[in-house]
Order: C-alpha cells, then structure tokens, then sequence
C-alpha cells in the first residue's frame, strides 16, 4: 500500500490525501488550496494524480478546504462515485456552488488585470461542474461499515467538527492481507455545543492526523457564553451596534445556537439580532433539516423549543436592502455576519458603518489571517483601512476564543488515548497544520505509534 500527501502537508489548506493498493486508487478528500492567489492557484489548477485513473473519493466533510476541488476533479476527467455522510452532501452541495461563483468573479477580476500577451484566463471550474460533483455524492450512514467491492470497506464515525464531518475508517485488501487506514479529516471537540464528539476508533495499521490546534487549548464553552453575555450587554447599555464577523458554515449556527440557549436561561439581554449572510442563512436551514442527527443537548432543548436556530428578536436578513437599512438603524442591535475575516462580504459594509464611533463593538469570534481586514482589528490599530480608504478606529474590539471546530492538545491526548487502550497504531501521519503545532502533535501522541510519527511534505510518498 502506498500513500502520498497531495495537500495539507506542512499547511492547513489543499486537504488531498492518495491511497494505492494493487487493486486501488481512493482520494481522500479534494480541497482547495486557499490564501494568496499567486501561490496558491497553480497548485489548484494541476493534479499530481490522474484524476481519471481513481476509482472513488471519500470526503470528509464539506469545507472547502477539504472539498473545494472537487469540481475541477470532475473537469478535469473524473467520474467516480463520492462517498461522504448525507449532511455533507447538502452543504457541499451548496459550497461548491458558491465557490464556482467566486472563482467566476476571480476570474474576471484577473482577466481585467491581465495583459494582452497573456493566456486567456479561464475560472478553475464552473457552475456546471459543481452541479456534476453533486450528482456523484453516494451518502454513508455514521457508524455503518459500507463494502466498496471485495477490497475495501468504508466506514465514517462522528467527527464533531461540523454538520456531517466524519472520522473516515477504511479496510483495504493490500497483496492479500487486510490493512486499516484511519483519516481524522478534522477532528472536533469534546462537550462541544450541537454535535457529537469525536468517536474514539480501533487499533489500526495508519492513522493520518490533523494538527491545526496541537500545541494550544481553548476556553471551554461555558467561558464563551459568559463572554456573549458580557459583551452583548455592556454594548447593550450604550446602546451600540456589536458587530461580529462570523464564518457562515458552522462558525455562524454554533453561536446563534449559543445564544439561544442563553435566551432560553433568561441570561441575555434583549437586544435584536440580525443574521446578515445569504450563505450563512441557507446553510442554517440545512442545519435545521439535521436536528435529529446533533448531541444530547440539542434533543434534550428540542423538547421544549421547536427550532435551536431561532428565538424571539432574531432575524435572518434575505435582501440586500434590508441590510443597507441596518446602517441607518439606532442601537442597540448585534450583526452577525460574514466572511468571517472581514476580508469580503456584507460584515465590510457594516463594520465601514460602525468602526469609528465609541458606543459600538467589534466581537472577533475567529482566528484573523496576516493581511486581512479582521487582523487589524484584533490589533486594535488607530486606523483601519476599509475599501482604500481610512477609518478611525474607536469602537471597542473584544476577541473572544474559544469557538473553533478543531481539537486541541487536551482534545487530541483524549482520542490518542482512547486509540492507545484500544491497541495503538502503527504509523501516523500528522498533516493539516503549520510546522510548529505539527511537530507538537506528533510528540504528543509518539507513545500511541508503533513507528515515531512523520510529518509528511507536499508530494511525499510512504509504502506501507
Ligand atoms: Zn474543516
């Protein structure tokens, strides 16, 4: 058997992942590389596997990151089945759709850079291919071992990352002898609001980890609601806008989900809410399609509260003009609001309304790249620059952690522990993180493995 690291080797994004057997060729995951265009749009535009030499693709989960090319995977030949939960589905569904819009917009804005030497400049994929990917999604059950043919048998356990992520457990026959590869994809938290955590698996012969968060801890969500409450109410009090830009898949449900419950406990006070992202508002309605598959806590709220999604003074905005009508609006009154790193979006225009006067708040729930319009608020600069022109910066900035998806160190000791009691593995492979919490990781969980850990490198191959 042979794996090669095709992506989120060394880095956090371009998720892709080759296993072969003698029989077989199985792509875990087909993300897209994200950040600076110039570095990353050649990596996604070539494949260092033939896309129609695979039989299958298992995906994860449906961050674009982790299923962000599947559409030029299609364009550029492959036509496999796509195995991956029914969540997953829906919401990559919807992604990729979207995605093939920005890579439209993308490409017209370089096209209008160009020269005329240049080479016509062609969108990564289109509308149609995102279409055709969706027609190749075959959904799995959580839990069930699924037979790919003779060979190889699939079986997804909770990931509680987000809606529909999966742990990806394979059996491969390898040259006559049964061989099991556990992916993480990203692996959740534990106790972590709306989903199931992370299922603890068997001794296996691979484990191929992600790293994100290895060499940190987050506040629990308890500290988070506390730090809402705070918040939201001191701004209440001077009658301010809180402004929070929120990632639209997951990060946006998690905290409207949270601030539910503290209606629900009469720990909030009564400030209207306003969700203000066409994404974010269709990918809730997808989650509320799925709140029969989420935790305990969620059936148990279910039993007297009809939708987690929605309380009294919550309104998920649809049109353009009833956002633009939000910047006339006197406060108090929170945004939630997307990209979630300020760096597009409709959150830009609000946060243009709202950054310079005193009374309003700037709620920071997420992690700000170098560059982004998010990093110089967390930096609480004197001046923000917004669409080229700049703002004074009096609004205060809270940053409040503790929200993200992914494990960390005492989340990761937890499932690597559990794996040790249940036999350990034999090799394991850290990718999806940067250098330093990757090598952090690979410490953490050496006691686990047969063999030290590796860190693979973008294009590495290991036999097996
Ligand atoms: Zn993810």
């Amino acid at each position: 058997m042979r794996i090669t690291f095709l992506g989120a080797a060394g880095e956090v994004t371009g998720s892709q992942h080759l296993i072969e057997t003698d029989s077989r060729r199985i792509l875990l995951d087909c993300g897209l590389f994200q950040g600076h265009d110039e570095e990353c749009l050649p990596k996604n535009q070539k494949f260092h596997c033939n896309p129609r030499k695979l039989d299958a693709v298992i995906l994860s989960h449906a961050h674009i990151d982790h299923s962000g090319n599947l559409p030029g995977l299609v364009r550029a030949g492959f036509d496999g089945p796509i195995y991956c939960t029914r969540a997953t589905a829906d919401i990559a569904g919807l992604m990729l759709r979207d995605s093939a819009k920005i890579q439209r917009e993308d490409a017209a804005y370089r096209a209008k850079k160009a020269k005329d030497s240049d080479p016509p400049v062609v969108p990564l994929y289109s509308e149609d291919d995102a279409k055709r990917v969706a027609k190749l999604f075959e959904y799995v059950a959580i839990g069930e071992w699924e037979t790919l043919g003779d060979d190889v048998r699939l079986k997804f356990h909770h990931a509680g990352h987000i809606l529909g992520s999966a742990i990806v457990e394979l059996e491969l026959l390898d040259d006559g002898i049964w061989k099991r590869v556990v992916f993480t994809g990203d692996l959740g938290r534990r106790n972590k609001p709306l989903l199931f955590d992370p299922t603890p698996v068997d001794r296996c012969d691979v484990v191929i980890t992600e790293s994100t968060y290895g060499d940190r801890v987050h506040p629990t969500p308890a500290d988070v609601k506390a730090a809402l409450q705070r918040v939201i109410c001191e701004a209440a009090e001077k009658k301010g806008r809180v402004i929070i830009p929120a990632f639209s898949l997951g990060r946006t449900q998690l905290l409207v989900f949270l601030l539910n419950e503290l209606r629900n406990e009469n720990a909030m006070c009564r400030v209207p809410v306003f969700i203000d992202s066409p994404l974010a508002t269709r990918l809730t309605d997808i989650y509320r399609d799925h709140q029969d598959e989420m935790d305990e806590e969620v059936t148990e709220t279910l039993k007297h509260d009809d939708d987690v999604f929605n309380f009294d003074g919550l309104t998920y905005i649809r049109s353009q003009d009833e956002s633009v009508a939000l910047n006339k609006r006197s406060g108090p009154f929170v945004v939630i609001s997307a990209s979630g790193m300020c760096t597009n979006g409709r959150v830009v225009h609000h946060l243009k309304h709202a950054v310079s006067r005193p009374e309003n708040t700037v709620m920071i729930i997420g992690f700000q790249a170098q560059g982004t319009l998010g990093r110089q608020l967390v930096e609480r600069r004197k001046h923000v620059s917004i669409h080229g022109r700049r703002y004074e910066l009096n609004a205060t900035v809270e940053t409040v952690n503790g929200l993200s998806a992914h494990a960390d160190a005492e989340d990761f000791r937890w499932w690597f522990g559990e794996l040790q009691k249940n036999g350990g593995c034999g090799h394991a492979f850290v990718v999806h993180g940067e250098e330093k919490p990757a090598k952090a990781l690979a410490e953490l969980i050496t006691d686990c493995c047969d063999h030290d850990p590796i860190v693979p490198q973008f294009g590495e191959s290991f036999e097996l």
